[in-house]
């Protein structure tokens, strides 16, 4: 305690020494932030999975601290926002075999995963044709068509993770290393299913999806979360999945396809090609239908209350899988994402604390199913309950750095909107730098639920540490990043510890905690930029 009391009063000092406010300093502690981590990581809430025990106790701790806080409940009268999903626990026939030229037999989980968003007790492939489709892309923009003059009826497209750009050397091929939407897996399945393919499966590579097989792996067994849709998502392909390198390499051998198949499948007049193979595979489903809830607490403004500002992070993450080498199987999720929960928690006591309280309304929006496709987000972004023309700024927290604070501050997809400004004009002011993304060919931009915000054209904003170290040397904060993203990001060793760093989540939070409040402080709205691909359809919902 008494280490935490030292570096609040140090910042206390600090802050009070300077004439120049500090971005870093702010109402909002490391220590306030540590203490929900501690509740909401912990054991008991058992990783904090939709529809489960961990659900319950996890929500009845945000709620109840919300109302301790003197947050009225968000949704009129109540804290929570029903978000009606179906549960699609799918069990892949251990192998897949392929036939041809050659035989083989993949194992599941180790060479594919496969899934389905078809409500049906069982989907079945049998002697599926399968297809090289290259990127599996569609983009006018960029005259750039996978599937010119290809049949996918009934058969399987194995398609390339990320997007033509991505090292190509060439920045304006589509976005160079900066992954467009087009990258992204959710759009691979979406195409796939428009073009009417039976089965898609992703190809993994790591440089390109930014993690490892370990995480398509451990994300994509058991049970999957989807938004209920009238139509039993029959629109979609029978199987979705993704294939590993070494097993696609294998397949793609016996059609002759060796070397560098993205470099092939980057070339312009780059063509599908059928591999003489086919694939047989099934998935048993159990269907279970529930409703899961998102968690909202709104701060009236006091001169404006019928604007908002809406915070989000989501509660959410996998709950009890497979134990890990030590034996440890409760997925607490301790940085993804209770720190960013935990922060919205300390941010809305922050607002609510405030002598002068802020004139425009602000929301905190806990929401769940991010970790299943941003399914909470979407479902208020598609379902608001404050209308969206009146919504100024939605800001996002998600798996804040656990490394301390850092001189530079990353704004995912930076360039978007107006909101970069803002923090770019404090960060200034501090002596702190602004960056974009780390990776900018791991689509950050669409991984988190400020995309759902963006997808409406609500303004939206998530940001993090960067990767230079306030405290220690150059190479700290990047090792730790690696570190965790190598062995802790959706494994069940993200967890708490006392000694755990929340200084650089503090930083975060402080920041957008100003953004927050001067924007509630404002009556202008801020836009997109030009050339972003959300700016026309927030100047329709604003009636510009
Ligand atoms: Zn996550």
């Amino acid at each position: 305690m008494s280490k935490y009391y030292l570096v609040l009063l140090a910042a206390v000092i600090l802050f009070c020494g300077c004439s120049k406010k500090s971005p870093s300093n702010g109402p909002i502690t490391p220590g306030d932030i540590k203490s929900h981590i501690a509740a909401l990581a912990n054991d008991s809430l058992m990783g904090r999975k939709p529809f489960t025990e961990g659900e319950n106790r996890a929500i009845r701790y945000i709620s109840q601290q919300f109302k301790q806080i003197g947050l009225e409940p968000g949704n009129n009268g109540s804290y929570f926002q029903d978000v009606p999903m179906v549960e699609i626990k799918g069990t892949p026939s251990k192998t897949m075999e392929v036939t041809g030229k050659t035989s083989y037999s993949l194992q599941n989980s180790t060479d594919f995963v496969a899934f389905t968003q078809q409500e049906q007790e069982e989907v079945d492939l049998k002697n599926a044709p399968v297809v090289f489709a290259g990127y599996g892309v569609v983009a006018p923009e960029y005259h750039w068509n996978d599937y010119a003059g290809l049949d996918v009826k009934g058969k399987i497209v194995l398609v390339l993770v990320n997007d033509p750009g991505f090292k190509s050397g060439d920045p304006n091929f589509f976005k160079g290393d900066t992954m467009t939407y087009y990258g992204r897996w959710t759009y691979k399945f979406e195409e796939a299913a428009r073009q009417g393919a039976a089965g898609v499966l992703v190809i993994h590579q790591t440089e390109a999806a930014s993690y490892p097989w370990s995480v398509v792996s451990s994300s994509n067994t058991g049970a999957r979360l989807y938004l209920r849709q009238a139509n039993k998502h029959m629109d979609r392909c029978k199987m979705e999945g993704w294939i590993s390198d070494g097993a696609t390499r294998k397949l793609l051998a016996s059609a002759g396809i060796t070397g560098d198949i993205r470099a092939l499948a980057r070339k312009r007049g780059f063509k599908a090609m059928p591999l003489g193979l086919n694939a047989s595979v099934s998935i048993h489903n159990q269907l279970k239908y529930s409703t899961s809830h998102n968690v909202i607490g709104l701060l009236k403004g006091s001169s404006n209350p019928g604007e908002y500002i809406i915070y989000t992070a989501h509660w959410d993450h996998f709950g009890i899988g497979k134990p890990d080498a030590k034996g440890d199987s409760i997925y607490n999720g301790a940085v993804d994402n209770a720190d960013g929960t935990a922060s919205l928690i300390s941010m809305a006591k922050a607002f609510a604390d405030t002598k002068e309280k802020p004139k425009r309304s602000i929301i905190f929006l806990a929401v769940t199913g991010e970790e299943q496709g941003l399914l909470g987000s979407e479902y208020y972004a598609t379902h608001p309950i404050y209308p969206l023309n009146k919504t100024v700024a939605n800001l996002n927290m998600d798996a804040l750095g656990n490394y301390g604070e850092t001189k530079d501050i990353a704004i995912t997809g930076k360039g978007q909107n107006d909101l970069d400004d803002y923090i770019e004009r404090y960060a200034t002011e501090g002596g702190l730098t602004v960056v974009g993304d780390r990776k900018p060919w791991a689509g950050g931009y669409f991984r988190s639920d400020h995309f759902n915000f963006a997808k409406v054209g609500v303004p939206a904003l998530d940001m993090n540490n960067g990767d230079v170290s306030m405290k220690h040397d150059t190479a700290w904060a990047k090792k730790k990043q690696d570190d965790y993203t190598a062995n802790h990001y959706h494994q069940p060793s993200d967890n708490y510890s006392p000694d755990m760093d929340a200084t650089g989540m503090a930083q975060i939070a402080n920041l957008l905690y100003r953004l927050g409040y001067q924007l509630s402080n404002e009556t202008t709205f801020p836009g997109w930029k030009a050339g972003s691909e959300f700016k026309a359809v927030r100047e329709k919902s604003m009636g510009l």
